[in-house]
């Protein structure tokens, strides 16, 4: 397992205008864009803070896990992803050691990721994601990281 570092925590929000006014005014984070991800019906705010950044999510759809998540245990911090180099590696890595994962695939992510969820079992209850910035987009992701 080559984890790079914290690449994001994920905030469970019930609307992204109300929310965003603390982490852009109170706490001076920079407002790095909106973004609608529609294969995991949310739409994401980001705000960067040092090499990390901030992921709010808002669902679109009652469907929407962050939907749910929100209806089980309100409001509040919903996972962490850690950067990796390679979302499908890990993934392979991590069955080979007996983990459960939710995306046996890495999946699309906002920003142009890769992503893959392990398991809440696997990972004491924490809902941990695996994120991969593609190589090739590593420039442009300046404006997004
Ligand atoms: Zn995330």
């Amino acid at each position: 397992m080559s984890v790079k570092g914290i690449d994001h925590i994920g905030i469970a929000v019930k609307n992204l205008e109300e929310s965003m006014p603390f982490y852009m005014d109170d706490l001076g984070l920079t407002f790095l864009g909106i973004e609608e991800v529609p294969s995991q019906k949310v739409r994401v705010a980001m705000f960067s803070v040092g090499e990390s950044r901030i992921e709010l999510l808002e669902p679109t759809s009652e469907e929407s896990p962050i939907a749910k998540a929100i209806e089980k245990r309100g409001q509040g911090v919903h996972h962490i992803a850690y950067s990796v180099e390679s979302a499908s590696g890990e993934i392979d890595s991590l069955k080979r050691k007996g983990i459960r994962m939710i995306d046996d695939t890495a999946r699309e992510g906002a920003g142009g990721t890769r992503i893959a969820f392990i398991h809440p079992a696997a990972s004491g209850k924490v809902l941990t994601e695996l994120c991969e910035h593609p190589k090739a987009e590593k420039e442009n992701q300046d404006e997004f990281s």
